[in-house]
């Protein structure tokens, strides 16, 4: 019995103690332990995450980078709650997403997450106002008008709020995109290959209206990429490889992710 109340104890404190130094620094919007993917089976195995471990810090921006195949989008879909990890942990904030049932999963990446897509994936009978306002429409919120006019401000689409998206050029569209995801300050925001359907200019307009949106509005964004001029506006590009992480670089640039690129041979 004093046995058990002193391992007990210890064992609370150990992990109060791991929870609250990670915190304290820089709070987890997102942690993935030990993640395997294995699809198919036999000769046709393909081990699409071989063991991945990463957490994606609250209020950066980060890229995932990597070459074609390399499990980028596989940890994506899984730490959005897409796709189910063959083992392994996916924490979104303190929630462990494999606990949850359908129901629940389909509640969390409503209300703690936003998307975007290289597609822009808008409703084309409703105007950029009510495409921004929708997701929040289904589950119930009202948006803070506040936030919202900042959110609008920010990505400058003050005087296209009334068009619909084939009204709109394929940079205004993904800028409705973006302000969608951020209406509603979801912890974190997925973005799969965002600027991969703009030309460049239009990409990099892009890019700048995510950090503003990381530096000032405080989101959390993890990017897909395989470009490394994008992969520069981030704080942080993490290489993947074989379903492996195989480099983490603090404050990337187009030189120094190229150069990583060149070094891993991708
Ligand atoms: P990336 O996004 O870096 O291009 P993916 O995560 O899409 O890489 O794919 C990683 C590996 O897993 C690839 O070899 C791919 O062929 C394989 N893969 C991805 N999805 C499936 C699937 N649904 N069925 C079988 N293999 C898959």
């Amino acid at each position: 019995m004093s046995a058990t109340s002193t391992v007990t104890p210890s064992r609370t404190t150990q992990l109060r103690t791991n929870t609250v130094a990670s915190s304290s620094s820089a709070p987890a919007a997102a942690t993935v332990r030990d993640a395997i993917k294995v699809y198919g089976r036999g000769d046709n195995e393909v081990r699409a995450l071989d063991g991945v471990s990463v957490e994606f810090v609250a209020g950066k921006f980060t890229a995932i980078m990597g070459p074609s195949g390399s499990g980028k989008s596989t940890l994506m879909h899984s730490v959005a709650g897409l796709d189910q990890l063959t083992s392994g942990t996916v924490l979104i904030g303190d929630t462990d997403i494999s606990t949850l049932n359908d129901r629940k999963l389909t509640q969390l990446r409503r209300d703690r997450i936003g998307f975007i897509f290289q597609s822009f994936n808008l409703v084309p009978t409703l105007t950029a106002a009510e495409n921004i306002a929708l997701p929040a429409k289904l589950a119930g919120r009202t948006i803070d008008p506040e936030w919202l006019a900042h959110v609008i401000g920010t990505v400058g689409l003050e005087k296209r709020l009334r068009h619909r998206p084939s009204e709109l050029s394929g940079g205004q569209q993904q800028r409705v995109a973006v302000a969608r995801a951020l209406a509603s300050r979801p912890e974190i925001i997925f973005a799969d290959e965002p600027t991969g359907n703009l030309d460049s200019l239009t990409g990099a307009e892009i890019l700048s209206f995510m950090r503003s949106a990381v530096r000032e509005l405080g989101q959390t964004i993890v990017m897909v990429t395989h470009d490394p001029v994008a992969a520069s506006y981030a704080d942080r590009a993490v290489f993947l490889a074989d379903g492996l992480i195989v480099d983490d670089l603090d404050q990337p640039t187009t030189d120094s992710v190229l150069d990583r690129i060149r070094q891993l041979g991708a």
